[in-house]
Parts: structure tokens; sequence; C-alpha cells
């Protein structure tokens, strides 16, 4: 049986993109300089240096020749570049591709990135959705984390070893205490925190991201409200919090934050597994079995957790967490840009093997890298994830694992139908 039909379906589908930073804005942020910013990137593709970079900046640096060649046919599709290699030569003419294709502005930049890799929606995870984007296609996915931890002075530690992530979501906090007034009680914040997770709500929120692997363990244990609140009157009253007790009362802030969620029909995205972002992220912290309890918990059932990147390398665990919980999710952003197409294809394959069709969603988690833009990054990682689902699917019906019928259906629910129907698109 051949596996064209298979191929022709994964690349017309319209996707949606479950976990991307396409035109993220962090609030207070300096506006960047594009010219400055293509010019490097047009010189990081024709120089190809070899240096190994510390953080990844979406992808494993340096690159290789296949992931060179993806991206001509990226460039080639996204700007009309006509070259068949990236060259010194063809430096002014790439430069003025990029430039020109943002003439129109922001809205037709991302809309036009969208069409070029087939995506319908996408789903932008940024503090602030830019005002210009067309609210049909991009749909928000704001951060929570900021509200986990609300003690400065305790923050000390946290700031000190994560400052440029850190420092932003306590900016993003007191944005908050300027709007709604400063908290003088844990009830006073909870419900500070509340009114803004419903006004994310009606500002078209969809689903909303924890990133704190990236400074504690993803373990929130249930709190007694009372050992939360003496924490936070404690702190108010000058006293220092020791960290253990902080950790508590962030544990009890975040499981308000899953209520309050789970009753906005607000899926929750959580940063599982290795990251490159910077240098503090453990596995131990990041380990999704750290979730164990909250998938688990009877009066959260309604609550639907995305486990983001799927977790490398703890794919298996998340494999069975997904198996084992209906309200578990698994997204495969990152990944396409990480790894090749055929690795990523193994991964997608065990998911399969265990009938978690349902459950598995595309992401390309596109976001300025030294080699492209976000919108570049739209592109490829689009085509990278396509193929690898191709492999993989072409790859069960050689093996007579699914019919093509079955394959078709399941390329349909991992592109798109599993996201529409999570977030009631
Ligand atoms: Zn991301």
């Amino acid at each position: 049986m051949s596996s064209t039909r298979i191929a022709e379906e994964i690349e017309s589908l319209w996707a949606v993109d479950n976990h991307t930073h396409m035109a993220r804005l962090w609030r207070g942020s300096e506006p960047v300089d594009f010219e400055k910013k293509a010019s490097s990137i047009v010189q990081y593709l024709t120089e190809k240096p070899t240096i190994r970079l510390k953080v990844g900046g979406g992808a494993l640096l340096p690159l290789r020749g296949f992931e060179y060649s993806e991206i001509i046919e990226a460039l080639k599709i996204l700007y009309g570049y006509s070259y068949d290699s990236l060259d010194k030569r063809y430096f002014q003419d790439l430069l003025l591709r990029i430039l020109e294709s943002r003439r129109e502005g922001l809205a037709a930049t991302y809309s036009r990135a969208l069409d070029k890799a087939r995506i319908e929606v996408a789903l932008v995870n940024t503090p602030e959705l830019r005002p210009e984007l067309d609210r049909r296609r991009f749909k928000w996915v704001p951060f929570v984390d900021q509200f986990l931890y609300p003690l400065k002075r305790a923050n000390k530690h946290l700031r000190a070893k994560a400052s440029w992530t850190f420092e932003r979501f306590e900016r993003e906090l007191d944005y908050v205490y300027q709007k709604r007034g400063q908290p003088e009680s844990l009830e006073d914040y909870l419900s500070l925190v509340e009114k803004e997770l419903r006004e994310y709500r009606e500002k078209g929120a969809v689903a909303v991201k924890v990133w704190s692997a990236f400074f504690r363990p993803l373990h929130f244990r249930r709190v007694d409200e009372r050992d939360a609140v003496e924490a936070f009157r404690r702190y108010m009253s000058d006293k220092t919090v020791a960290e253990k007790e902080y950790v508590k009362l962030q544990d009890f802030i975040a499981w308000r934050i899953f209520s309050t969620c789970m009753k906005l029909h607000l899926p929750i995205h959580v940063h599982v597994g290795f990251g490159l972002a910077n240098d503090v992220i453990t596995l131990d912290y990041s380990n999704p079995l750290n979730l164990e309890n909250l998938l688990k918990d009877r009066e959260l059932e309604e609550l639907r957790i995305v486990l983001i990147h799927g977790g490398y390398p703890f794919i298996r665990e998340a494999t069975a967490l997904a198996r084992m919980n209906d309200n578990c999710y698994l997204d495969f952003s990152w990944l396409p840009m990480l790894i090749p197409p055929r690795d990523l294809s193994f991964i997608l394959r065990e998911w399969l093997a265990w009938k978690l069709e349902d459950r598995i969603l595309f992401g390309t988690d596109a976001v300025e890298a030294p080699w492209g833009t976000d919108d570049l990054l739209c592109v490829y990682g689009s085509r990278q994830a396509r193929k690898a689902l191709e492999f993989t699917l072409s790859e069960t019906i050689r093996d007579h694992v699914l019919t093509e019928e079955e394959a078709i259906t399941i390329a349909h629910k991992i592109l798109r139908d599993n996201a529409l129907e999570l977030y009631r698109l």
C-alpha cells in the first residue's frame, strides 16, 4: 500500500499550533531594531558558525547540513528565496527579502507565516498578545507563574538563579498591584489572582502556562490553608519566611489557580522535561511525574493538563501518565526544532502504540533564534513536525498496525481536531 495519500493529507491539513511564542511581547520590553536583528540572522545563516552556544535559542547549535537545507526550503516558502545554498554572495538578497516581508506590518507578517506553515490557529504563549494580531487565528496563553511568588523579599535566591525571567514575572505582578492595589492578606491576594484569571479568560485566553520547572520542583502539594495564611501574614509583618514555608505558600496558591482555571475551562500548559533557556532548570524539578498527585486529584478531575514538549527525557513517564489519566495531554512542540524528523517519529510511534492519539497535540514552539525570525521558525517547525508524523504514520501502515483510513483520522486528530476540542475553538 502506498503512503502517498497519508503524505498528501498531512501536508495539506490546516493545523492548530498548540504552543508557539510568535510575536511574543513582554510588558515594558524595548522595541527591537528589526533591521539589526535581520542582518545578524543573515550573517549567521551565510557564515554558518561552528561555535557551540550555551543557550540553544530554539535549536541545538551549531546547525548541521540537513538543517541548513531545511532552512533554505523554509526561506523559499516564506520569503521567495530562490537560491539552493546559503552563501555570502546572497547576503543582500536575503536581507532585503526579510525586511520586505515586514513592510505591511505585524498583522500581515504573522498571518502570512501561518498561511505558509498551513496553520489555521496558533496558541501564543506570551505575557501580552499583540493587539494587531488577527484574533480569529492567534489565541492567547498567558503565564500564571508570576502569581506563585508574591513575597518579593523572599524571591532573592530565585532572582539570583534566573534573573532575566524572574524579574519579568515580578514586574508583571507589580503591574497587577498598580491596577488592583496592594493586597494586605492572603485572602485579598487570592481574590486579586482570581480576578486576573477571569480577565485573561474575558480577553480571550484559551489556556494558561506554568513555567515554574525553571525555578522549583513541579510537585505542588496540597497544603493546609492555615499554613499558607500564616506564611503570608508573617511576611507582611516584615519577618523573614523560610524557604520551606514559602514553597508551601506557593503550593497553596498553585492549587487555587488550578481550581479557578478548571472552573473557567482553561487547560494548564506545563513545561516538562529538559530545557535550554537557562542553567537553573533541573531534571528533578521538571520531571512530569511531579504532577501525578495533581492529575489524580478527584476535585480537579475536570482540569486538563498539557505536558509541553513531551517531557524528554521522561517520554515514557509522560506516556504512562497520559495513559493512566484521561485529563493528561502530550504536546510535541520544540522537538521538531531539536531532533531530526525520523528521531521524533520514534517518540510519536511510542505514543501511538499506547493508543494516545486523542491526546497528542502538534506544536512548533516558534521563537526568535540566532538563525531565524519567529515567523521563519514557524514555517520550519511545521514542516519538520509534519515530516515526523508522516514517517510515523506511513510506517505504522506498512507494519499493519494501522489502516490507511485509521492513519488519516489520527493525522487529523494530532494536527487539529484534538486541539479544537480541548480548547473549544
Ligand atoms: Zn515554549
